[in-house]
């Protein structure tokens, strides 16, 4: 007897090699098979007479072999299978190629099915490729004739054997209890499990299929949310230190900076301010595009913090940004006393009134409390390191899912002088920064009940960043260009073509390291030829993660100082680099970029009033023509960026957390603002009286699964 947990191997006809293909694909059990869903259909409904087929048309047809014989070619190294296919009136002429074994599955006599296009050549008119199956052989047809479905597939096992094998499980369907109360899929409109399995492998018409999917959407999120809310209870049940508003010292702090604030800054500062001051945990992301001036927002809300007492985390994404941020805040807050330190695989630094301590023990000093400020990269500081009395975490440019990271930074247990100093329910204020501008539907989703602030200007006086698509021939225009402006006094950043990420690597499945020699061959082969060659009465300079620490750093300061012109870079600069004279960004090989990156890039120019630019600079014909290009040149800002990209690609790719595991038919309905809001909906309401799924046991068991397969951080 067939049941969802009947391993895979114990299938009729799933022979041992046959199993290890499946495993391949994670299915290890006819449940895993069961859900194992087609990633898209073909559309074979368009059932003809072979006498009323048109030329380029994709249909089904029936018939009797009339003949069928198979040839080598050898000079196309392939084998060419004809045969002649007859219905009552007409008959057609089908090829197949390297599929000899057809000769002996659909003997001459054989009634089959067959869809396809039909194609003409100098022979006359066949029909190419179809796909086929033998008539009369089982319940009906399975590869044409229909909506075919097309599954993940992998070497050695096509979705034609996918199809047979599901065929065989389809009786189990209906023993897998549903996950989701039956109240709730009347009220959500929602296929029952049964009907929706059924329907996403054996639809009949494309409403069903697509019914199907948005059901286990529905369903996938719903899981998401039930896990964003538990951990949203989890941490209501916490408390924060409630840090006064200092109102003077603010204006006094204000009042030295070296512009004035923009109102969005103000406001936003005033919500964070107003957040901390409460003993419920601040959960608040500040959003705003590149360039907004998000940097001082956050020394403002820090010095505030300080300034009662509490220390500051502050994490970048990278060293580079670690070093920038310090050196800036360090410059900002020591007017006032206040002394940052830096903490980096490579950098441990204080400074202070006594001058620069650079051997001390930082996390003994952080320990302390004699450091009321820590600047570093996220890993560094996450990794264990102890504050006396942290009240505020500030997370710089990391697009990761909120709750969940935020969970584990609070994880780490505060030390306080004693056991009864500092309860361990007292958390840390957090303040997550981006310039990504997130789809409300995934906020809602995967940020949870983030509160957001918005930066929707930039400072006065910026001139809109002028973007263009730079065809290969004009490459040498571009340089001149680049030269020109050099000799106005700018500064130019230069990313580097990067090699083409394959499906493996974006997985995460290739080793970073070799990705990182690639980018360094790159970057290093056109260092050589731009200073060389191109430029070689200007001053360039290199920049790539696998330079020593301090030679970064070097490089960056003299870039910043204006001692190099041109710097050549990997994608090491992607994030929150500010050199206000650079004005323009050039990036080569655009195409390989993801449009998120690409606008971050373009935020490291017109930081300052001068004109900037960003060129794109491509060798594909086709990706200068693109549409993802263009969006790039039309739209103003990340948010209009975001908003095309979504309808261009989906919002996943816009965040480049294809990674995250998230299922692809919920990533597809993170466009689907009302069935995100009513799987919400459902998953307060089901958290709201049964806090840990009690009562929803397959629902829970779900739960489960879903987090090992889905990286929420
Ligand atoms: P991002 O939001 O991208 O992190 P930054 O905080 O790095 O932006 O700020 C970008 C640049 O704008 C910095 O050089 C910063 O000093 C400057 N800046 C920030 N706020 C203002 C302002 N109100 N007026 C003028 N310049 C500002
Ligand atoms: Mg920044």
């Amino acid at each position: 007897m067939l049941t969802a947990e009947t391993p895979i191997e114990k299938l009729p006809k799933v022979i041992p090699a046959l199993a290890k293909r499946l495993h391949h694909l994670g299915i290890k059990t006819v449940r895993d098979l069961l859900f194992h869903f087609p990633a898209r259909y073909d559309d074979f409904t368009n059932v003809k007479s072979i006498g009323d087929l048109t030329i380029g048309e994709i249909a089904t047809i029936s018939g009797r072999i009339k003949k069928i014989s198979s040839t080598r070619a050898w000079r196309r190294r392939m084998s060419i299978t004809e045969a002649i296919v007859e219905d009552d009136l007409d008959s057609i002429r089908v090829i197949w190629f390297n599929q000899p074994y057809l000769v002996k599955t659909l003997p001459v006599g054989s009634r089959v099915s067959l869809a396809g296009k039909l194609t003409t050549s100098k022979r006359g008119e066949y029909f190419a490729n179809p796909a086929y199956e033998k008539i009369g052989m089982s319940d009906g047809l399975r590869h044409t004739g229909g909506w075919v479905p097309i599954y993940p597939e992998t070497t050695g096992l096509t979705s034609r054997w996918i199809r047979f094998l599901m065929r065989e499980v389809a009786p189990v369907i209906k023993k897998i209890p549903d996950p989701l109360p039956s109240a709730l899929l009347k009220k959500s409109t929602l296929l029952p499990l049964e009907r929706a399995l059924s329907k996403i492998h054996f639809p009949e018409s494309k409403d069903e299929y697509e019914e199907a999917r948005k059901r286990f959407a529905f369903e996938d999120i719903l899981l998401i949310q039930l896990r964003v809310l538990m951990s949203k209870k989890q941490l209501e049940e916490k408390k924060a230190p409630p840090i006064p508003l200092g109102l003077e010292e603010i204006k006094k702090f204000i009042a030295s900076l070296p512009f004035s604030l923009t109102d969005g800054q103000r406001r936003a500062a005033w919500d964070i301010m107003r957040d901390t001051a409460k003993s419920v945990p601040m959960n608040r992301l500040l959003e705003g595009d590149v360039g907004s001036g998000k940097t001082v927002v956050a020394a403002l809300t820090s010095f505030n913090a300080i300034r009662s007492g509490y220390q500051v985390a502050y994490l970048a994404p990278t060293e580079i940004l670690a070093i920038q941020h310090f050196n800036t805040l360090r410059h900002w807050l020591s007017p006032f006393g206040v002394y940052v330190g830096l903490l980096t695989a490579a950098h441990k630094k204080f400074i202070s009134d006594y001058g620069e301590r650079d051997r001390v023990s930082i996390r003994s000093m952080t320990e302390a409390g004699e450091i009321p400020m820590l600047i570093g990269t996220q890993a560094v500081i996450q990794d264990g390191v102890k504050f006396k009395n942290l009240g505020l975490v500030i997370v710089d440019e990391q697009h990761r899912f909120g709750v969940a990271q935020r969970a584990k930074l609070l994880r780490q247990k505060q030390t306080g002088n004693s056991q009864e100093d500092y309860s361990p329910s007292l958390i840390p204020h957090f303040l997550s920064m981006t310039a990504t501008p997130i789809p409300r539907t995934l906020a809602l989703t995967i940020y949870g009940d983030l509160d957001v602030s918005i930066l929707n200007q930039v400072p006065q006086g910026r001139k809109p960043i002028v973007t263009k698509i730079v065809p290969e021939e004009k490459r040498s225009a571009c340089y001149q260009f680049i030269r020109d402006e050099v000799h106005r006094g700018r500064q130019v950043f230069v990313i580097c073509p990067r090699i083409e990420l394959n499906e493996e690597m974006g997985n995460g499945k290739w080793e970073m390291g070799n990705v990182l020699r690639e980018e360094v061959k790159a970057v290093k082969t056109e260092y050589e030829k731009l200073s060389k060659q191109i430029f070689p009465d200007l001053k360039v300079a290199m920049l790539h993660g696998k330079m020593k620490s301090k030679e970064k750093e070097n490089v960056m300061r003299d870039f910043k100082e204006g001692k190099s012109d041109v710097l050549i870079s990997t994608s090491v600069i992607e994030v929150g680099v500010d050199v206000p004279n650079a004005t323009i960004m050039l990036i080569d090989g655009a195409e390989k970029f993801g449009l998120a990156q690409i606008h971050q890039f373009r935020g490291r120019v017109g930081r300052a009033s001068h004109q900037s630019y960003c060129f794109l600079m491509t060798g594909s014909r086709a990706a200068a023509e693109s549409q993802r290009l263009k969006a790039l040149v039309t739209a103003k800002n990340g948010f209009e960026l975001a908003e095309k990209d979504l309808a261009i690609r989906g919002p996943g790719d816009f965040l480049g957390t294809r990674q995250s595991g998230i299922p692809p038919f919920a990533y597809k309905s993170f466009n689907d603002l009302e069935l995100v809001q009513s799987s919400r909906d459902a998953a307060r309401e089901i958290i709201e009286k049964d806090p840990k799924l009690e009562r929803h046991v397959a629902l829970q068991k779900n739960l489960v699964k879903f987090e090992e397969t889905v990286h929420f951080e």
